[in-house]
Parts: structure tokens; C-alpha cells; sequence
């Protein structure tokens, strides 16, 4: 598959690297069935792993010639069980298990964890879910030292699994030492998305952010929603973020699983009306991670992420552990496009949206830009875009017409590979109109994207308003 013909999909694909697809080889096949994003799962490995994966993926953007960005997804505040004596543990309806104090435990049915306050925050009648949800205890006591529970759902326990508190408010800091030093390194290797997991409050996210402001840093930094306080305090955290993740496999648990998809479409309604990117994360192709066709309900929702305005569908374990990781990607990529068909007769959201980070006339440019691409049919839109802004703006009114995001700086080009509808294109002059269209002319004649008598739209600027885009003009592509 070539990347940046008129025919992609629009709504971008983020793949989680690991063992399955960790190969140069395989990387590149993933980045050319239509792989946008790669996710660095910090959870598991160390700098030098993350250091390892990131040269792999800079040798495949200049092998694919596709700016392919990275995401490095921080484990935040994960609580997790410590060193169990029995491993694995059988676990049955009634059984008492206890949490003592401390990093070691004795006796078979004493847990710990690496969170010393566990036993101080956790109170009679909560509940403490391990193995992704599937094991349920119950808090039936607490003493100073030891927090008595039974088992109300059996299942195995093993050491180091994760613990989620459903609507238990605890007071650990939103970043562990390790998520600041994989932060810190994500900073000085330019690094183009960063995500918080189990973000509770805007605060959580500013401190990441200053965190790379100190740095000088450019990520972007995308919210992971998987806790009930999130929920509570959307609309601050969205304002606050860059970009959010809807992290459905931490989230159906900290919630109740029944309204997991409520939850989505109202992430995805409020980051629409916020203007920011928003992925949806987990589970989206599940079954092939050992066959080689999802099931319908998964293919159906891949497809309802979309027409609920999803900017994105991140692949978890499908990509990273999977048997058939590029197979996963491929099918992604066919049910987008697919999908996106529904999308193409609707008219782009007519209303000019503004955006604090968007100066008013670049966002009114934009649109009038798509609403001329409309009306002429046009074959593409082009915005030139230093910062990715304008890009982002014309990505939200999701028009359908193929747009190509042109830039010439490399940190702008990735950032473009999560934004909807948007291909990413490098050119080497922008500041004139006339090296513009011959750019595009010329690339467009060459891949057959264009032929004569096309019109192109371009938003660009005169530079005589100083950080705006003021310039819409309209191209026919000569003999
Ligand atoms: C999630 O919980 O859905 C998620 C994406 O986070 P992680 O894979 O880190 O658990």
C-alpha cells in the first residue's frame, strides 16, 4: 500500500509496538497498511528499550517515507500487587485474603502492593479488583497494619498484577519517578505524544506539562480517561490536555463495564466541542490476537468509534503480542474505510469553530477554505501549517475532501499523522504561494493524484497579518 494517496483512510491508527511486531521489517509493513502513530508502552521496559524501538521507527520513516510519529504511553499511579508466596493463586468465593503492611509477605493469603498507603485509603465495603477486573474482593475489615478482604469473584492471582479501587480517591502523585525519567526522556529524544494514565484532574496534566516545559519540550501530551474522577472533571482535563485517549481497559473497571459506552461518546462529544484529538483505546480488535478475523461486534466497533467522531483507534496487544499483527492493522484500516464512506456525503460542520490556540481568522479562513472545496468538488485542500493548527482545524470540521497538511518542519508533519483527514507532506518553501502550488503540482502529477484540470484549494497566508492564515485561493492543475 502507498501512503498519501487520496484513497486513505482519515481517521489515523495508533499501534502498540512489542515483541510480535518489534522487527524493523514488521514495523514497516504495519507503517505501510496504514499505521500512523506507534505507541511505546512504558509499562513495560526501560529507556533503553524505548531508545531501541525509537531507532527502529526513525530508520522506517525514511524506508517508508511516511513521517510515522511516536506516542510513549506513561504507566502514571498503576498500583500493582507485590511478590506473592504462592504463585500462581487459585482464588474461591469466600476465601479471605489479606493485605499486611510492608514489601514482604509470609503466608499464602497475604497480599502487598507497591502503593504504601493502600491499607490508610481503602475502607470497609470497598472493592479491590485484580486481573484486568476479573477477580472482585471485598473489604470486610481494617486494622492498623492488615486490610481483611474475601473473595467475591473468583479467578488467579499473580504476583505483580495490576490493582484497580473502583471510586476509591487516593493520594498518590500523578507521576512515580520513573514516569518523570521516561517523560524526561521521552523530552530530549522529541518525542511527539505523551500519555498520563489514570489522570484524575487538570492538575495532574499541567504537571506534566510544566514538567516539559522545563524542558523546552514539544509533546503533546494526551489525558488517558480511565477513572471515575476523570469522568468528573472532563471538561477541565480536556482543556487541559492536548489530546485525550479513551482508555476502555482500565476504564471498565474503575466503572462499571455497562457504561463504558456512554462514557466514550460523551469523551468524545466534549473533546469535538474542545476541538481536541481524542483516541479510542483497547479491546478494538481483541479476537486477533490469535485469528485472523475480528469478530462483527469488534468490527462494529471500530466503526461506531468513528461515527462518534473518533480521531483515532489505537491497537493494544492485537499489534504488540498478537500472531497477526499486521493483519490487524490491515483489517483497522479497511473497516475506516468503509465506514467512512457514511461520511463522505455529509457536509463539513458548517459553523466556524473557534479555538484559543488558533488565531479567529486562521479558523474562519479554514472553514470558508472546505466550504470552496465543496462547492467547486475540488480534489484536495491544501494547508501549509508551521505549528499543526491550522491542520487541526480543518481536520475538525471533518470534511470529507482528501487534505494535505504541508509543512517544513519534521516535528509538525508527525504531529499531523494523529489529526483526522490530514496527510502529512514535507515541502521545503511555504512562505511563497507560487513554490507551494508548484510543490504540490509537481507531486501530485508524479503519484497520479492530480491530473489536469483538478482544482486545489490551498489556506496559506500573505504574511501581511502577522501569525495568521489569511489566504484561501483556488488552483486549476494545467496540461
Ligand atoms: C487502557 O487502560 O485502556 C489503556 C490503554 O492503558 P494500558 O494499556 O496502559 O492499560
Amino acid at each position: 500500500m502507498n501512503r498519501n494517496t487520496l484513497g486513505e483512510a482519515r481517521t489515523k491508527i495508533v499501534a502498540t509496538v512489542g515483541p510480535a511486531c518489534e522487527d524493523e521489517k514488521v514495523l514497516l509493513e504495519l507503517v505501510q497498511h496504514g499505521v500512523d502513530v506507534f505507541r511505546i508502552n512504558a509499562a513495560h521496559g526501560k529507556t533503553e528499550d524505548f531508545a531501541r524501538i525509537l531507532q527502529k521507527i526513525k530508520n522506517v520513516r525514511v524506508q517508508s517515507g511516511y513521517p510515522v510519529a511516536v506516542l510513549l504511553d506513561l504507566a502514571g499511579p498503576k498500583i500493582r500487587l507485590g511478590q506473592l508466596v504462592q504463585d500462581p493463586l487459585d482464588v474461591e468465593v469466600g476465601q479471605e485474603l489479606v493485605f499486611v503492611r510492608g514489601a514482604y509477605v509470609e503466608k499464602p493469603n497475604e497480599l502487598t502492593s507497591n502503593y504504601p498507603k493502600l491499607i490508610d485509603e481503602v475502607n470497609v465495603g470497598d472493592r479491590v479488583m485484580l486481573a484486568d477486573g476479573t477477580i472482585m474482593l471485598e473489604v470486610i475489615d481494617k486494622s492498623k497494619d492488615r486490610l481483611r478482604c474475601v473473595v467475591a469473584v473468583r479467578g488467579t492471582i499473580r504476583s505483580r498484577q495490576g490493582i484497580n479501587l473502583p471510586g476509591v480517591s487516593l493520594s498518590v502523585s500523578s507521576m512515580r519517578p520513573e514516569d518523570i525519567e521516561n517523560a524526561l526522556w521521552a523530552a530530549r529524544n522529541d518525542v511527539d505524544f505523551i500519555s498520563l494514565s489514570f489522570a484524575r484532574s487538570a492538575q495532574d496534566v499541567a504537571s506534566l506539562k510544566n514538567l516539559l516545559a522545563s524542558m523546552d519540550a514539544n509533546a503533546m501530551v494526551i489525558a488517558k480517561i480511565e477513572k471515575r474522577e476523570a469522568l468528573k472533571a472532563l471538561e477541565e482535563i480536556v482543556d487541559a490536555a492536548d489530546g485525550v485517549m479513551v482508555a476502555r481497559g482500565d476504564l471498565g473497571v474503575e466503572i462499571d463495564v455497562a457504561e463504558t459506552p456512554v462514557a466514550q461518546k460523551r469523551i468524545i462529544q466534549v473533546c469535538r466541542e474542545k476541538m481536541k484529538p481524542v483516541i479510542v483505546a483497547t479491546q478494538m480488535l481483541e479476537s486477533m490476537h490469535h485469528n485472523r478475523r475480528p469478530t462483527r461486534a469488534e468490527a462494529s466497533d471500530v466503526a461506531n468509534a468513528i461515527l462518534d467522531g473518533a480521531d483515532a483507534c489505537m491497537l493494544s496487544g492485537e499489534t504488540a503480542i498478537g500472531d497477526f499483527p499486521v493483519l490487524a492493522v490491515d483489517t483497522m484500516n479497511r473497516i475506516m474505510l468503509s465506514t467512512e464512506q457514511m461520511l463522505k456525503d455529509v457536509p463539513g460542520n458548517s459553523k466556524t469553530r473557534l479555538n484559543d490556540r488558533v488565531h479567529p481568522i486562521t479558523s474562519a479562513v479554514t472553514h470558508n477554505a472546505a466550504n470552496i472545496a465543496e462547492a467547486i468538488d475540488a480534489k484536495l485542500v491544501v494547508v501549509a501549517t508551521r505549528t499543526g493548527g491550522t491542520a487541526w482545524v480543518k481536520a475538525k470540521q471533518r470534511n470529507y475532501i482528501p487534505t494535505l497538511g504541508v509543512s517544513d518542519s519534521e516535528q509538525t508533519l508527525r504531529r499531523m499523522c494523529l489529526f483526522w483527514g490530514i496527510m502529512p507532506r514535507k515541502v521545503d518553501r511555504m512562505e511563497n504561494p507560487d513554490d507551494l502550488v508548484a510543490d504540490v503540482t509537481k507531486w501530485g502529477k508524479e503519484t497520479g493524484v492530480l491530473l489536469a484540470g483538478d482544482r486545489v484549494v490551498y489556506v496559506t497566508g500573505t504574511g501581511l497579518l502577522n501569525q495568521t492564515h489569511n489566504l484561501v485561493f483556488v488552483h486549476e492543475v494545467p496540461k
